[in-house]
């Protein structure tokens, strides 16, 4: 029963390889920012109140968040495994998940921060299916549809240049020391998450195979 979380900083593809990976090892993909925004979409008090602190690219309140993940770990499908993505983000919810479920794996993605920010600003996303496009190194068959099932694309309001410079800063301060909480319990992996998506999903399965 693999419970895996995917650790890194906004753009480094957690998303991507989630989705992928979540399909390989079928077990659902948790993305705590899609179940925000989704949230956000459907106008839910909850959805409003995070939308605030997702557009400035700042931390939505934990309770807020712990709230939407426990409800979506609670359904059927997560009885088995998930990939977790976008939780936990800083030492609060690490402890908090700590207490809800045991870890087996944290994927730790490792990028130069330059790289980040190229990648943020250039991403375009489905709506409907989450797929992220780069529009430099990874555009849609169709310019501005999903490759998948056609939605016009739409740029993610906190990729917008000062909303990235936020959320690296987050990153840096709230969830980067996690790397050191998973190291201590023996439970990090470090994938180098640099070159395209195939070379990365490689990486990740010669993780995952190496140690279960
Ligand atoms: P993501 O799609 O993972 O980049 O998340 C987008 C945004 O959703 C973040 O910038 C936060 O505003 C919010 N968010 C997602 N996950 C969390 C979390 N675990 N804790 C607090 N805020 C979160």
């Amino acid at each position: 029963m693999p419970r895996i979380v995917l650790l890194g900083p906004p753009g480094a593809g957690k998303g991507t390889q989630a989705r992928s990976l979540a399909d390989r090892l079928r077990v659902p993909h948790l993305s705590t920012g899609d179940l925000l925004r989704e949230a956000a979409r459907a106008k839910t008090s909850l959805g409003e109140e995070a939308d605030v602190y997702m557009r400035a690219g700042r931390l939505v309140p934990d309770e807020l968040v712990l709230r939407i993940l426990r409800e979506r770990l609670g359904r059927p499908d997560a009885a088995n495994g998930y990939i977790l993505d976008g939780y936990p983000r800083n030492v609060a919810q690490a402890n908090e998940l700590d207490r809800i479920t045991a870890i087996d794996r944290v994927l730790a993605f490792d990028i130069p921060e330059a790289v980040l920010v190229e990648r943020l600003t250039q991403r375009w996303t489905c709506p409907k299916c989450g797929t992220a496009y780069n529009l430099a190194t990874r555009p849609p068959k169709t310019a501005g549809t999903c490759d998948l099932d056609g939605t016009p694309l739409a740029q993610r309001a906190d990729d917008a240049p000062a909303a990235v410079r936020t959320r690296l800063a987050v990153y840096n301060e709230q969830t980067a020391p996690l790397l050191e909480h998973y190291r201590r319990k023996g439970r990090l992996t470090p994938i180098d998450a640099t070159g395209d998506p195939g070379q990365v999903a490689g990486r990740l399965r010669i993780a995952l195979e190496a140690r279960t």
